[in-house]
């Protein structure tokens, strides 16, 4: 094991972590789905100004929507490759990613330097 890997009990602090993103995405996507399918319904009863704003709303919530499902893939990724033991090691330098960079971003796939 490399002198700069995670410890078990940092480990198991960014698992629960993630586990718990990964939850709270699901639900957030959920009621993301369901603010997009109210902008559709609003159309067919609006002028074209306010129709204009809905589509707009709506690109929003499409984004974000787009956003959420991209932290949760890496999420999952993330604890993938907490299973296959490869977990907090940089995907391009493969240098070890800083215990204090995963815990504010346990799904970063990246070291900071990588990420920039
Ligand atoms: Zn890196």
């Amino acid at each position: 094991m490399r002198m700069d890997a995670l410890t078990p009990s940092q480990l198991a602090t960014l698992e629960a972590a993630l586990r718990a993103m990964v939850a709270q995405l699901e639900e957030t996507i959920e009621d993301a789905a369901a603010s997009v399918q109210a902008v559709e319904l609003d159309q067919a009863a609006v002028g074209r100004v306010s129709r204009i704003d809905a589509i707009q709303r709506q690109s929003l919530a499409q984004a974000s929507r787009e956003a959420l499902k991209t932290r949760r893939r890496l999420a999952q990724q993330a604890l993938a490759a907490m299973e296959e033991g490869t977990y907090g090691e940089c995907r391009r330098c493969e240098e070890p990613i800083a215990f204090k960079r995963l815990e504010a971003r346990p799904e970063s796939p990246f070291c900071l330097r990588c990420a920039r």
